[in-house]
């Protein structure tokens, strides 16, 4: 399985803004059509357990210009169903391993350098 991260590896979070990243979410969609397991992997909270990142009313009106929930992201740019997995904070390798993820394309170094150390592959999305 390949994993992909959410937040500045298949959307770019800018000062003002956010956009897709085009070179990524193309892998992924392709991965997608020739139905190669993949899932996103992300350390945002899961949306049942918290309100952070435009679940909540609140944290839609100050947010939803700047960032966009997985969910949506996923309704949006992705025609094909995916899984969603959240760490809630915690680095991911543990749940890389739970789900035999063999590939971690994540544009944090310190996540990659802990999927490495579990035997995990990573690729910086830079290099995509
Ligand atoms: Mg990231």
């Amino acid at each position: 399985m390949i994993a992909f991260d959410f937040d500045n590896t298949l959307c770019l979070n800018h000062e003002s803004h956010w956009e897709p990243n085009k070179r990524v979410l193309n892998l992924l969609k392709g991965l997608l059509k020739q139905r190669h397991p993949v899932a996103i992997v992300t350390a945002r909270m899961s949306p049942d357990l918290s309100p952070s990142f435009g679940i909540s009313e609140f944290y839609d009106k100050i947010y939803s210009k700047k960032y966009i929930s997985v969910e949506e992201f996923v309704k949006k740019y992705l025609n094909d169903p995916i899984d969603i997995y959240y760490t809630n904070g915690k680095y991911k390798a543990a749940t890389l391993t739970r789900l035999g993820v063999s590939i971690l394309i994540d544009d944090n170094e310190y996540e990659r350098a802990e999927a490495e150390a579990v035997g995990i592959a990573t690729l910086d999305p830079e290099n995509i």
